[in-house]
């Protein structure tokens, strides 16, 4: 399969103080990788370097081939190619579901506006929000609105998407229905690298887990050796903080 995503050897700190070191992953296209691990460890700063919002000290990050960087030149290129979701959903309040879905797509990547419209419809139709199309952010609820912060980053095509715990601030009877929107994507084949806590879900959308904790990738493998033999002491222990058995 071919490679999408290559992170080599990254470190990142702030001023003295490192965030992550080494790190190291590959995703290949229609890949789901999914990152846990304890608060604090980096998983959004990972996120935000892929998406060039942070600069790495050392190691490379390519996108089919392409360096990632902030001092890139095509930078704003390279990033149309990626989606990020994020916790809050940042939508436009003055502007309707539909115009927000609209804008990017229109201004930045000059998609005609009868087309940008037609794929906005179709994609909220998918989502179960096509009635609320006319409707005002504030007039939805979180996990409505978390929908179509994904909608949003779909209408930009994007090679790869990055979910950075999209159900945190969701209340529970909320989360289901964005995750499986998550999982419908992965179904389709989508490229996604997904940090969340929801481990049942991990489990069922994952191709590839990912630990990190203290800085490195302390384990990584398929959903199933990663949930049912978890080979360090820390995995397991992390696992164990979700269960109540
Ligand atoms: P996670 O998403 O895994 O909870 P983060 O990536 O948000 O972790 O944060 C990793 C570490 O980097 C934390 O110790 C955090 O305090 C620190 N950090 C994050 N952003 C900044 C920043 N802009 N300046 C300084 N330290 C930061
Ligand atoms: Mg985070």
């Amino acid at each position: 399969m071919e490679v999408i995503l290559e992170v080599k050897n990254i470190s990142k700190s702030y001023d003295d103080i490192s965030v992550f070191e080494n790190i190291s992953l590959t995703v290949k296209k229609g890949e789901v990788v999914v990152i846990v691990g304890p608060s604090g460890c980096g998983k959004s700063t990972f996120l935000r370097c892929i998406n060039a919002l942070e600069n790495i000290q050392e190691g490379e990050i390519l996108l089919d081939g392409e360096a990632i960087d902030p001092s890139s030149k095509d930078l704003s290129k390279i990033r149309e190619k990626i989606g990020m979701v994020f916790q809050s959903y940042d939508l436009f309040p003055h502007l309707t579901i539909l115009q927000n879905l609209m804008l990017a797509p229109v201004k930045v990547k000059k998609t005609p506006k009868t087309e940008a419209e037609k794929e906005a419809l179709q994609l909220l139709d998918r989502v179960g929000l096509l009635s609320k199309k006319d409707n005002y952010p504030r007039q939805l609820s979180g996990g409505q609105k978390q929908r179509v912060a994904i909608v949003r980053a779909l209408m930009m095509h994007p090679e790869i998407l990055l979910l950075d715990e999209i159900t945190a601030a969701l209340d529970p009877e909320m989360v289901r229905e964005v995750l499986d929107v998550v999982l419908s994507l992965a179904k389709e084949g989508r490229t996604m690298v997904i940090v969340t806590h929801e481990m049942q879900f991990a489990r069922a959308v994952a191709d590839r887990m990912v630990f990190i904790d203290g800085g490195k990738i302390v384990e990584e493998g398929s959903a199933q050796e990663f949930f049912d033999d978890p080979k360090t002491e820390r995995l397991r222990k992390f696992l164990n903080s979700f269960s109540y058995e």
